[in-house]
């Protein structure tokens, strides 16, 4: 806690929000008072998950130039890991708050953290959750822990950045073209670009916002969505080409997978990153309610990903493997073979359905 968060009348501090109930008021009022008490001189770090995506990427930097818009001079955003930045977000607004982990303030008077659920999503910088300062939590993972001072975590919002978008305007904070085009990027990666389930009137009435400040929809889709190397493509054609469809998985119905190794990587002379979008070509099998992409990160090491269509919680066969994420979108750090990563996976399933057997 800071001095400023734990003085009479300004932060209180909140616990873990039940499932599902958004932040209170209580939870806003903490939060703004975190921000407004800060002294002109303290230093800000904000952090989002490792392996950063479009709303992790996109909600942090939003908030970022909207904090530098209210005068924090001392301020950094930062992410676990190689500070690599994956090129689809290489044209994001803000990126000058950028700095390596290893360069982030040890001992921020503020921390604010972005779309990650737990304290482990920080990586080596959840040491900064412990220092004297204030941690304010954005998020909207169910599963999310609590582990904030203060917690804004909303289950029911379709991205972190509509979190973000509230604080701000809490904060009197008015959307420029930077930071909507920031907010944007997070609330079109997190809805599927206004596909998935979460697309509610709310997300459409925060895009006419955003868009209203003049940003341009078309260039920033072509951007972040629709452009990769050609070796990537030539890449997700042998990846996709080795997929395998299992109809008498997750209760007989089906699970879809493929798997991508270093050498594929390095065969097509491709980063980490294009292997991110794989997961939607292999999602849309229409055998398969679940959709895997296993992907590896080092020896014996792989990222996961599980996409279901609504007959299995994808979340609890993360969560029962070490990892978390959102009943439809989820994922886990697998370890051991290729197979032996599907193989737990597979065991997983029947424990996971949320509609009757479709045998
Ligand atoms: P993706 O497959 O796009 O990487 O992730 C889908 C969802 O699962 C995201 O909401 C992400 O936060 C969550 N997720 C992915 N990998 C992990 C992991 O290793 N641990 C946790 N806790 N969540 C993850
Ligand atoms: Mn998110």
């Amino acid at each position: 806690m800071t001095d400023a968060a734990s003085q009479p009348g300004s932060a209180v501090v909140t616990a873990a929000p039940p499932a599902d109930a958004g932040p209170t008021e209580a939870d806003w009022t903490a939060a703004v008072a975190a921000v407004r008490q800060l002294p002109a001189d303290a230093r800000v770090l904000l952090i989002c998950h490792v392996n950063p995506d479009g709303d992790a990427l996109g909600s942090m930097l939003g908030f970022g130039l909207g904090l530098r818009r209210l005068g924090v001079r001392r301020l950094q955003a930062t992410f676990p890991g190689p500070p690599e930045v994956p090129e689809p977000f290489r044209g994001l607004p803000g990126l000058d708050l950028l700095v390596p982990a290893t360069e982030a303030y040890p001992d921020p008077e503020l921390v604010v953290c972005f779309d990650a659920a737990s304290e482990s999503r920080l990586g080596e910088l959840a040491d900064r959750l412990t220092g004297a300062g204030a941690a304010v939590v954005l998020d909207h993972h169910a599963s999310n822990t609590g582990f904030g001072d203060v917690n804004l975590v909303d289950p029911r919002a379709a991205a972190t950045s509509v979190v973000a978008e509230e604080l701000l305007a809490r904060l009197d904070v008015p959307l420029d073209a930077g930071i909507a085009e920031c907010l944007y990027v997070a609330l079109t990666t997190d809805t599927g670009s206004f596909r998935f389930e979460a697309t509610t009137p709310a997300v459409h009435q925060m895009a006419a916002r955003l868009l209203a400040t003049g940003i341009r929809p078309g260039d920033i889709s072509r951007r972040v969505f629709d452009t990769r190397p050609f070796g990537a493509v030539r890449l997700f054609g042998e990846v996709l080409g080795r997929a395998r469809l299992e109809p008498a998985a997750a209760g007989g119905h089906g699970l879809v997978w493929t798997y991508a190794t270093q050498d594929d990587l390095a065969r097509h002379d491709q980063r980490p990153y294009v292997l991110e979008a794989l997961i939607d070509s292999v999602r849309c099998t229409a055998e398969a309610d679940v959709s895997c992409v296993v992907k590896q990160t080092t020896t014996g090491e792989w990222a996961v990903s599980l996409r279901s269509k609504g007959a299995v919680d994808v979340s609890r066969v993360a969560v029962a493997l070490g990892g978390g994420g959102h009943r439809f979108a989820a994922g886990f750090t697998g370890r051991g073979t290729v197979d032996e990563v599907v193989d737990g996976i597979r065991a997983e399933l029947p424990g996971a359905l949320l509609k009757p057997t479709n045998a």
